[in-house]
């Protein structure tokens, strides 16, 4: 079948996640087995398409998509209702590697609405969690606001290590976590370096600085794993776009190690 072709789909559900956020249930006819870290590109006909990373496995036949709404596409989604059909094609990249951090410690860094691809992964290891060693989420966020995935926390909190934190608390009394920095929250995990894969996400100023943060606790460079956001039109390394250094985030990403994009001439890791 040609792999650019979209498919229709549905959606089933839109719930309100954050400022400008949503998380959209899509259902799709065809047979689709996304893997954590994927991306589906969205769109609609003459209005354009978005890469859009999966934010949950798959699940009763359908998965999710959480979408900040901040241009054509997106702004164009945000208007949509339950019920509405939209196309995809996709799943396309590369994944988190599930399979290498597998009886691994794994620390999982976010950033903003980068906890989106984050969370099928952490949906993959509570499912199966014997077969990993200690799991820590450190999520931040510019403040409570904007904190995604809230009402999962309680389920996530019984069963991994979580350290949420804000940039600015808007309302002290209800915030019990912490204030600052993802960076600042590296030293309150207990990292066992030589048995400790990283997989973060988010701004590219913090994955940078997340990323000198895990090498100074001797985290190996080919443990630390980054998910790169790059313009792209194809998502199948035909045009070019998203291509630097003859890597394309498309296609060899969107994730990648840190060995391998460390110093990409437009990256700031
Ligand atoms: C692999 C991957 C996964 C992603 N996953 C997610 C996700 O899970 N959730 C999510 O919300 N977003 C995600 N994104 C980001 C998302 O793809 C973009 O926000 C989206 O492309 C915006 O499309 P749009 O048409 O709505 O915005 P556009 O209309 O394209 O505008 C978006 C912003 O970019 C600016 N802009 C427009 N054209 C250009 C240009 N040529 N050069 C520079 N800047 C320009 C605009 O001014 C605006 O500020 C992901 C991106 C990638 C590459």
């Amino acid at each position: 079948m040609n792999p650019l072709r979209p498919l229709r789909a549905l959606i089933k559900d839109i719930r309100p996640e954050a400022e400008g956020v949503k998380t959209y249930t899509i259902s799709i006819e065809s047979s689709f087995v996304p893997a954590p870290g994927q991306f589906n590109m969205l769109g609609f006909p003459g209005v354009g398409e978005a890469p859009i990373s999966l934010s949950s496995i798959l699940y009763n036949g359908c998965f999710d998509h959480t979408i900040k709404s901040v241009g054509r596409v997106t702004g164009f989604l945000d208007n949509l209702k339950n019920g509405d059909g939209i196309f995809v094609r996709g799943p396309y990249g590369r994944g988190w590697p599930v399979k290498e951090a597998e009886g691994m410690d794994i620390l999982l860094i976010a950033g903003g609405v980068g906890l989106a691809p984050i969370r099928p992964i952490i949906q993959t290891i509570l499912s199966r969690k014997k077969s990993f060693g200690s799991v820590s989420l450190i999520y931040g966020a510019r403040d409570e606001k904007n904190i995604l995935y809230t009402d999962e926390f309680k389920e996530w909190e019984d069963r991994i290590s979580l350290y949420p934190t804000v940039d600015e608390v808007l309302d002290k009394k209800m915030w019990k976590y912490n204030v600052g920095l993802v960076t600042e929250l590296l030293d309150k995990v207990k990292i066992r370096a030589e048995r400790t894969i990283a997989f973060v996400c988010g701004p590219e100023i913090m994955m940078r600085f997340v990323c000198r943060g895990l090498l100074m606790n001797r985290i190996s460079q080919s443990k630390i794993y980054v998910s790169l956001e790059r313009r792209m039109k194809c998502g199948i390394a035909q045009c070019g776009h998203c291509q630097h250094n003859g890597l394309f985030v498309c296609k060899d990403g969107p994730v990648f190690s840190y060995k391998e994009v460390k110093g990409l001439p437009d990256g700031m890791l």
